[in-house]
């Protein structure tokens, strides 16, 4: 067994929808960033990865390469997963939180936890989503930043 933890956070900006978890939630605000700005994905492509040793979404998808530049985070997770399921890994669970005053997401998060374990190509069962505000300070609370994190449980093959 392994475990890998990820974080992220995206700056919003006036706009919308907000991209997170690999769907567009309704809202008037957006996640700025090199990519589609997911910080859901970012943080789950991070857990796996660390869980495995295998970096961090950095170094895999670097913001200084054009090809990455407004870039399907989905199709980054679907990446990282294939790097380490060539090890031999597969996921037994994850589990996400994820930072954000407003929308809130209870709404949202069937989807959510569908649309990741399509991706993942798990039983949704295995991915759990939380949702925190930012109690109405800081970064999170001003509705300046989107963070997320994410812890991954994986297990060799012939165990899960
Ligand atoms: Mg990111």
């Amino acid at each position: 067994m392994r475990v890998g933890i990820g974080h992220d956070t995206h700056r919003l900006r006036p706009g919308g929808p907000l991209r997170l978890g690999g769907i567009d939630v309704p809202h008037d605000r957006e996640s700025i960033g090199h990519s589609d700005g997911d910080a859901l994905l970012h943080a789950v492509i991070d857990a796996l990865l660390g869980a495995a040793a295998l970096g961090d979404v950095g170094q895999m998808f670097p913001d200084t390469e054009a090809v990455n530049r407004g870039r399907d985070s989905a199709e980054m997770l679907a990446a990282a997963n294939e790097a380490v399921a060539a090890l031999g890994w597969e996921i037994v669970n994850i589990d996400c939180i994820v930072f954000l005053q407003r929308p809130k997401l209870l709404t949202h998060r069937l989807r959510i936890r569908q649309r990741m374990a399509d991706i993942l190509g798990i039983d949704v069962e295995r991915v759990g989503l939380q949702a925190k505000t930012g109690e109405g300070i800081g970064t999170i609370g001003a509705e300046k930043a989107v963070a997320a994190q994410c812890v991954a449980l994986l297990g060799m093959s012939d165990d899960v």
